[in-house]
């Protein structure tokens, strides 16, 4: 955050293009992008180019056709200039001049904003716990491990074997309840109680300008069901979905 601050102030102080790049073209990486672009060409006339690099052919990989072909229609709208189907990394700094060198772009950019998937932290590898190719903890539907049932585990940091979800926010937080029944049961000796994760789910992608894209996905398909174009009750809605959840921190 305070970087950020920083490139706002920096903004309208300076005549000279400004490069920014954001390397992942997730739901994250295109969000930002297009937060960025609207927040900071609302601060002054100076230049602003944007990049989105992304590995894959196309954004949004695990999302809908018509979700991904609504986003990038509006990049491609706003001039965001998109690198697709490339593996990307910073191949030089330059810090006198304050510049990064991302290899496969001939641009040279001020701020790159790396926006990549979660990964898992490399110590579950080393306690022997049974984990997914991506270093994930596999657990069953009583969200024990499956290599050491008194290893419980839940949202990002754990694979369900039999229902395997996107890591989000949606999945991590319904499965609170289930493992707060399930450790009660574990310490009574009484029988635990499977949990299954829901199919659909919600998307609200921001679009940067006080609108929002809605769609409902099939998490196991991860295929859209329904896609809703750019509008501002969505943009209400996500933020009203957002300050709900937050507000539950703030009266514990
Ligand atoms: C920018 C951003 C936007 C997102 N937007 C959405 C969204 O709109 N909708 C959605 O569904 N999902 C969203 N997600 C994903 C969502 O935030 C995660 O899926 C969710 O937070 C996972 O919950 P969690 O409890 O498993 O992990 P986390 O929320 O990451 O919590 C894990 C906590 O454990 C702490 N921790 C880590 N290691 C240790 C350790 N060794 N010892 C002690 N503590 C430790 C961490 O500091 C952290 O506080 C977003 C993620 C990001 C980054």
């Amino acid at each position: 955050m305070e970087a950020w601050y920083k490139i706002c102030q920096d903004f309208p102080k300076d005549s000279t293009p400004m490069k920014i790049a954001v390397v992942g073209g997730g739901a994250g990486g295109v969000e930002l992008t297009l937060a960025i672009q609207a927040g900071l060409q609302q601060l002054g006339s100076r230049k602003l180019e944007m990049h989105l690099f992304h590995s894959g052919r196309e954004l949004m990989s695990n999302s809908s056709t018509s979700l991904r072909k609504l986003l990038k229609k509006i990049l491609q709208q706003r001039g965001v200039e998109l690198h697709l189907g490339k593996l990307s990394q910073i191949e030089k700094v330059f810090p006198e001049q304050g510049y990064k060198k991302i290899t496969n772009c001939p641009d040279l950019f001020q701020h790159v904003f790396w926006v990549t998937q979660a990964s898992a932290a490399p110590w579950i590898q080393k306690t022997g716990l049974a984990v997914d190719a991506e270093g994930f903890i596999l657990i069953d539907e009583t969200l024990q491990s499956i290599s050491h049932p008194h290893v419980f585990a839940t949202g990002d940091i754990a694979t369900m074997v039999n229902h395997p979800r996107p890591k989000a926010g949606v999945f991590a937080v319904r499965q609170g309840k289930p493992l707060f029944r399930n450790l009660r049961q574990a310490v009574w000796g009484k029988p635990l109680k499977p949990y299954i994760p829901q199919q659909n789910y919600l998307s609200l992608i921001g679009t940067g300008d006080g609108n929002a894209i809605s769609t409902i996905s099939y998490a196991y398909a991860s295929r859209g069901k329904l896609t809703l174009p750019p509008h501002k009750l969505l943009w209400y809605w996500k933020d009203y979905i957002d300050r709900q959840f937050m507000r539950q921190f703030e009266r514990l």
